[in-house]
C-alpha cells in the first residue's frame, strides 16, 4: 500500500482555550521545539528535535506493543532494494514518478523504497507456508520515500521520508473478516488513548467500473467481509463506490483536524495484486497451493502525519505520557537548587521525565514559561519545602495548585498516569 500525503477532542485542560487561534503543527512545533528543518539537509525532511523524538518514541512504543497484541512478529527490512523488486511488485510501472532516481552502485540500480509491503511479500516467501501457519502477520515501523517537489512541502504533513506504522498480514480468503476485525479493535484501542475521535469509517468498494484486478467472486466476497467486519463492531460507515485500488477494497479511517478539514489516519487494504506477482502460496488443507490474501494494516499511520494531528488536537498540551518534560521542578532560590535537584533525580529515577530549571528569573517568570512549554506538572521547591520531609509546592497545567505534596505522592500519581496513558492528570481530590 502507499501512503497518500494530506490535510476531535478539545485539549485535556478545560482551562487550555480551545484553539483560540487555530493550532498550527508548524508553528506549535517550531515554538515548541519538537521538530525543525535545515536547508543542507532539504525540505520535506524533518530533523526530529529532542522534545519531538520523545512523542514518536512513545507513539512507536504504543505501535509495538499493539502489533504484538494483534499477534503480529516483528521484521526489520533494507529502505533500498535493487530496481527489479519494485518492477516484480508493480511499483516502478505505477510510480515511479513519485519515486528517487535510481542510484547505480556498478552494475546494479537501487532505490529508495516507497513502501515495504513487497519486502514483506519476500519475507513470507521465505519459507514454505501451510494453511496452519496462517495467518502470519508481519509489523515493520520503517521509513518510505517520496520524491515531492521542495515547493509543496511544509512541516510534518508533506515529507519526503515517511516512517509508516505497517503490518501485512497474509491470510487465507475465509480468514480476511477476522483479520479486519483486529485490525479495527487496535485501531479504536489506539485512538481512545490517543484521544482522536473518528469522523467515519469509509469503505471503498469496486463499484461498476472496470481495470479491477480478480474476479467478481472474490471482490463480492471481499467487500462483504469488510463491511461485515465493521457491523460486527457496531461501526457505521459509508460506502465509496469506484474508490477502492485496482488491487483489492480497503477501509479508510477518517478524522478531522481542529480545522475541520477531514484525513485519513488509518487504513486498511486488501491486496489481491501483490500475492500473485510474487507468486506467494501455501499448502492448503486439501494439500494443494494457494494463494493467500494480503492486508495491508496501518493503524497508527506515518509518524509525521500522526504526530502533526496530536500537535493540534491538544495544541501542544500533550497529555502527560506524551509531555516531553512531565515534571519541571523549580527551585524557589539559588539556595533552593540543590533540594531540587535532588528531588528531579528521584523522579527520573523513577522512570519519568523530569529537568529542573535554574533560579535565572523571577518564580513568576519561570512558571509562565512553563505554562507556555505546555509541561503538565510544575514542583515548586522553597525553604518550607526544602525542610527535610520532601514536599514540593505542586502546580498542574489546568490551574490547580497543591500544596505540601509529598515527593513520593508526585511519583506515584504521575507515574499512574503515565502507565496508564492517561488523559488527564490526576491528583483529583
Ligand atoms: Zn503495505
Amino acid at each position: 500500500m502507499r501512503t497518500q500525503q494530506p490535510p476531535a477532542r478539545p485539549p485535556s485542560d478545560p482551562s487550555l482555550p480551545a484553539h483560540p487561534t487555530l493550532a498550527d503543527h508548524r508553528r506549535l512545533g517550531r515554538e515548541l521545539r519538537l521538530f525543525d528543518t535545515d536547508p543542507l539537509v532539504g525540505a520535506g525532511l524533518p530533523l526530529w528535535l529532542p522534545d519531538g523524538a520523545v512523542i514518536r518514541a512513545e507513539i512507536e512504543r504504543l505501535a509495538a506493543e499493539e502489533a504484538i497484541r494483534g499477534g503480529c512478529q516483528r521484521v526489520y527490512t533494507p529502505v533500498l532494494a535493487k530496481r527489479e523488486l519494485y518492477e516484480r511488485s508493480g511499483h516502478w510501472a505505477k510510480f515511479a514518478d513519485d519515486m528517487f532516481p535510481p542510484m547505480k552502485v556498478g552494475e546494479e540500480e537501487f532505490l529508495l523504497r516507497p513502501a515495504n509491503c513487497p519486502h514483506h511479500a519476500l519475507v513470507y516467501a521465505s519459507e514454505q507456508r501451510s494453511f496452519r501457519d496462517l495467518p502470519v502477520r508481519l509489523a515493520e515501523l520503517g521509513a518510505m520515500f517520496r520524491s515531492e517537489l521542495s515547493g509543496v512541502l511544509g512541516g510534518l504533513s508533506r515529507v519526503r521520508q515517511i516512517n509508516l506504522d505497517d503490518a501485512h498480514v497474509f491470510c487465507a480468503p475465509e480468514q480476511v473478516q477476522g483479520e479486519i476485525a483486529l485490525a479495527l479493535e487496535s485501531v479504536l484501542r489506539c485512538y481512545r488513548l490517543l484521544g482522536i475521535d473518528i469522523t467515519r469509517f469509509r469503505l471503498s468498494r469496486r463499484g461498476g467500473g472496470d481495470g479491477f484486478l480478480g474476479g467478481d467472486g472474490r471482490w463480492a466476497e471481499a467487500e462483504r467481509q469488510l463491511g461485515a467486519a465493521l457491523a460486527d463492531l457496531g461501526l457505521g460507515y459509508e460506502e465509496a463506490e469506484g474508490e477502492a485500488a485496482f488491487y483489492g477494497p480497503k477501509i479508510d479511517v477518517q478524522v478531522t483536524d481542529p480545522a475541520g478539514r477531514e484525513e485519513t489516519l488509518s487504513t486498511v487494504q486488501l491486496d489481491f495484486n501483490q500475492p500473485e506477482r510474487f507468486g506467494l502460496r501455501y499448502v492448503g488443507s486439501d494439500g494443494g497451493r494457494h494463494q493467500p490474501v494480503m492486508i495491508h494494516r496501518g493503524v497508527l499511520s506515518a509518524m509525521e502525519r500522526l504526530v502533526a494531528h496530536l500537535i493540534e488536537l491538544y495544541d501542544g498540551a500533550f497529555p502527560p505520557w506524551l509531555s516531553p518534560v512531565q515534571v519541571l521542578v523549580l527551585p524557589v532560590a539559588d539556595q533552593n537548587a540543590e533540594p531540587a535537584r535532588h528531588v528531579a533525580g528521584h523522579l527520573r529515577a523513577a522512570g519519568l521525565r523530569a529537568d529542573c530549571d535554574p533560579a535565572d528569573a523571577t518564580l513568576g517568570a519561570r512558571i509562565r514559561r512553563a505554562r507556555g512549554r505546555r509541561i503538565p506538572y510544575v514542583a515548586v521547591i522553597g525553604d518550607r519545602e526544602a525542610g527535610g520531609d520532601s514536599r514540593v509546592a505542586l502546580r498542574l497545567r489546568d490551574g490547580r495548585q497543591l500544596d505540601g505534596v509529598p515527593v513520593a505522592r508526585l511519583i506515584s500519581e504521575v507515574s499512574r498516569q503515565v502507565t496508564d496513558r492517561s488523559a488527564g492528570l490526576g491528583f483529583d481530590a
